[in-house]
């Protein structure tokens, strides 16, 4: 059975005017090596409960949303999907009339076990866990470095079904995003013809032109609070270089020098930490360089990344996960990629297309290391990642995957994939969650056993894991990649917040 909403009641959770009190029991393990009196050492792993308090703010606020890269296919596409949604758009294809909707969205279209009742058990829309922005109700405003305006940027993308593109167009024609950042050094030669839209300036100059702009956009569409997320072109890693980038105090004197080697993307995200702005990266390069998260660190502004989850590396984050719970060991994994959007354009130059291999590369690396009975400590899969540019399949992104795996006494088994899909309309729906997700985030405070003070999450967002490729952790915490785990990550916490138990599976009730 499905229900909509719910309210839990335990002597355990508090809903006030403004906020849910949770005290709560984190079940916990911890791994001691112990030596014993004859000498020899031993394992030993003793549960523990930690006692924590969370407190949610639970005033939804009216939320703005400014993309970088706004006129970009992702950008264009999350835009006249939302608009659809909330206009309640529907439009003809050539098998049925289709409504709008949020599928491919874990906040608005998934749905979590909140328990049985009568022998049945009951589901609720993992939205109703915490009072969460309302996509509909978003704002959004960003900035582009191409000047054409939503309506046409979406007719470029070809991504959206024509009759409904038709319907869209009166709401979008008038949206030109904000003058970008524009540096040709990081981004491939060939999208210098669309940078016809740049904001001029030094790099200080061009930091206090954002600020300026973030707090323009904030006033004219009276907005409680700001996320902005970079859904713009793939760039070259930048060097990172003692004195230059690796402290926050010489990331800002190396942008009052105008030094080179600050990316455009850095420079965004400069201005949001300044701002007290959430920040996220949903391409690959590292904008975050070691000064960056000192200066969000210092700041304590959510910054979360890297590069969306959205079509192969899910997959694998799931297949691998799979097999290697299972028992079976991946000995090679092959991943070829063909596209033929701007994207696959901006890719197909070897800087831009290494920061995207990187991005790739890692995602089993948690896996491999969980199981000590199929991998040697050190040894890893052959895992190869290769991406093409085919300008006549545009969006319509292709993925092949071939896994070989060893099986039972001594087999082999090959499973090979296919996917094809729109690029934009699985990342649609993950930058929303996103930046949903980023913003409850920010209203939710907690103490441990012994802590004196509420304080929020760590700046760097673990808890975005799920949505990114290549998640940002902060420093001596575990990289978890396997898709599962990143989503009971991520339920459970609402769930502590809200004084329920983390899901379990054990389904006792019928046993
Ligand atoms: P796109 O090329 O269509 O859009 C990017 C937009 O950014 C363009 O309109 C471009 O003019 C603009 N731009 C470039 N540099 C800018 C700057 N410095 N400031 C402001 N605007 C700038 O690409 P897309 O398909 O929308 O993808 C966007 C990004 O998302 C890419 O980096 C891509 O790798 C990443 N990504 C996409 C997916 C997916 O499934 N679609 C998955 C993971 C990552």
């Amino acid at each position: 059975m499905f229900i909509e909403s719910f309210k839990v009641e335990s002597p355990n959770v508090k809903y006030t005017e403004n906020e849910i009190h949770s005290v709560y029991g984190y079940e916990t393990t911890e791994v001691v090596h112990e030596k014993n009196v004859n000498g020899t050492y031993q394992w030993i792993v003793k549960p523990k409960t930690v006692k924590y308090d969370f407190k949610t703010n639970t005033r939804v606020p009216k939320l703005g949303v400014m993309l970088v890269g706004w006129g970009g296919n992702n950008g264009s596409t999350l835009t006249a999907g939302v608009i659809a949604n909330k206009e309640g758009i529907s439009w003809a294809t050539k098998d049925k009339v289709q409504q709008a909707n949020y599928f491919g969205s874990l906040t608005q279209a998934s749905s979590i076990r909140v328990g049985s009742f009568n022998g049945e058990e009951i589901y609720a829309p993992f939205k109703s866990l915490l009072p969460m922005v309302n996509p509909d109700d978003v704002v959004f405003g960003g900035w582009d470095i191409s000047d054409m305006n939503l309506a046409d940027a979406m007719g470029r993308a070809k991504v959206l079904d024509i009759d409904l593109q038709k319907q869209l167009r009166p709401y979008m024609e008038n949206i030109v995003p904000l003058p970008g950042i524009f540096d040709p050094d990081f981004i491939a030669a060939n999208q210098g013809s669309r940078a016809n839209h740049v904001i001029k300036g030094t790099k200080k100059e061009q930091v206090d032109h954002i600020i300026k702009d973030m707090r323009e956009f904030k006033e004219k569409n009276k907005v409680d609070k700001v996320v902005v997320l970079w859904t713009a072109n793939t760039e070259r890693y930048s060097n990172v270089v003692v004195g230059l980038n690796d402290t926050m105090e010489n990331l800002m004197t190396s942008v009052d020098r105008d030094e080179a080697e600050i990316s455009p993307s850095t420079l965004y995200a400069i201005a949001c930490v300044l701002e007290g702005i959430p920040f996220i990266n949903g391409s690959p390069q590292n904008t975050f360089v070691p000064g960056l998260i000192d200066l969000a660190i210092k700041n304590n502004v959510l910054i979360g990344g890297d590069d969306f989850k959205s079509g192969q590396t899910k997959m694998k984050s799931v297949l691998v996960d799979f097999l290697v719970g299972a028992g079976i060991k991946p000995t090679s994994i092959v991943s070829y990629n063909h596209l033929g959007n701007n994207d696959g354009m901006n890719l197909s130059a070897p800087q831009t297309f290494r920061s995207k291999e990187i991005s790739k590369s890692n995602v089993v690396d948690d896996m491999v290391a969980s199981n000590g009975i199929l991998f040697e400590p050190g040894e890893h899969p052959d895992h190869v990642v290769v991406i093409k540019y085919v300008p006549y399949v545009a969006d319509s992104k292709r993925a092949m995957d071939e896994y070989t795996s060893e099986i039972f006494m001594g087999g082999k088994n090959t499973i090979v994939m296919h996917n094809t899909c729109e690029d934009s309309l699985l990342a649609a729906p993950i930058i929303l969650d996103l930046v949903l997700i980023a913003e409850l985030s920010t209203r939710i405070e907690f103490k441990s056993e012994g802590e004196g003070k509420f304080h929020s999450f760590h700046p760097v967002a673990t808890i975005l894991s799920y949505l990114t490729k290549a998640p940002l952790v902060p420093t001596g915490t575990p990289v978890v990649n396997a898709l599962s785990k990143q989503r009971a990550m991520l339920e459970n916490i609402l769930r502590a917040c809200v004084g329920l138990a983390p899901e379990n599976n054990m389904i006792m009730e019928y046993k």
